[in-house]
């Protein structure tokens, strides 16, 4: 992947140093909220979550320096790699903004460290990268990647960072076109709305691996085919049956949430081969 060394960035909607373990959290404020969630993997599991409670956003602890602020051209990629996440979500909002009529950005991409309160309750590094619907925000733990590299196998690249990304604003697009309401309705399963919805937010990251580089003025200047090769076995790597299959020895399609490895390659290269949102319609797919 090759970035664009004469864009912009801009760090507005990117925080960095949020987080730590004790931290005031403010109950109440939210009313009525659905906990739901949507992770790269593991699942809308409220379990995953410490606590239930609606929480106020606005009490978020920050522990470190928010460095992504200062990202503001693609050249403070050289002296802050972190500022590679800015470019990844600038180029995500930009190609969304001009495809869905009517598209917000997310509001937020959070990097975190240890846990955090989001508008979907206090969460850990545990549930992985996720989307909280409630929020609008994308929540990315900074230890993820080592995680990825040594639990799942998959070595961590600019196109792995990109896809995990572009997963979760997968996610984000679902919530602005108004899919992933369906996911709320619950239940798991090779054929449950829940994998449909991981499926297609998989879809969408290969749609924009597809577009990200036909941007001239964004900051994505070159997607190579060993970015694709390396998104893919990302999209392998934590796909529910070979993630059962490490972990209990044993696949049991009744409680997938996120979709088989193949299928998960599949979509991502569906996504990808069509450069075309429409083509990612797992909501209405006979085979998954
Ligand atoms: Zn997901």
């Amino acid at each position: 992947m090759d970035f664009n060394e004469n864009a912009d960035l801009d760090p507005s909607r990117s925080t960095s140093g949020a987080g730590g373990g004790g931290g005031r959290i403010a109950v109440g404020g939210v009313g009525g909220l659905v906990l739901i969630l949507v992770a790269l993997f593991f699942g809308i599991d409220p379990a995953n979550l410490l606590g239930n409670q609606a929480v106020d956003t606005t009490s978020t602890t920050t522990t470190g320096q928010n460095t992504l602020q200062k990202c503001t051209t693609v050249k403070d990629i050289e002296t802050n790699p972190q500022c590679r996440f800015v470019a990844y979500q600038n180029s995500l909002d930009r190609y969304w903004g001009s495809v869905v009529q009517g598209y917000t950005p997310a509001e937020q991409f959070v990097m975190f460290s240890g846990q955090i309160q989001t508008g979907c309750g206090t969460a850990t590094s545990a549930v992985g990268p996720f989307y909280c619907p409630a929020d609008e925000k994308v929540y990315l733990d900074e230890s993820f990647f080592t995680t990825l590299q040594q639990q799942f196998g998959a070595t961590s690249t600019p196109a792995v960072e990109a896809y995990v990304m572009a997963h979760e604003y997968g996610h984000h697009v679902q919530n602005q076109i108004g899919v992933l309401g369906q996911v709320s309705k619950g239940g798991t399963g090779a054929d449950s709305a829940a994998v449909r919805s991981e499926l297609q937010a998989d879809c969408f990251a290969g749609v924009w691996f597809a577009n990200a580089a036909k941007d001239t003025k964004g900051p994505i200047a070159r997607i190579t085919e060993q970015d694709i090769r390396d998104a893919r076995a990302a999209a392998q790597a934590i796909g529910d049956d070979k993630i059962q299959q490490n972990t209990t020895g044993r696949v049991d399609r009744e409680s997938w949430t996120h979709g088989s490895s193949a299928q998960r390659e599949k979509w991502l290269l569906q996504g990808y081969r069509s450069g075309d949102p429409n083509s990612c319609d797992t909501w209405s797919a006979r085979t998954l």
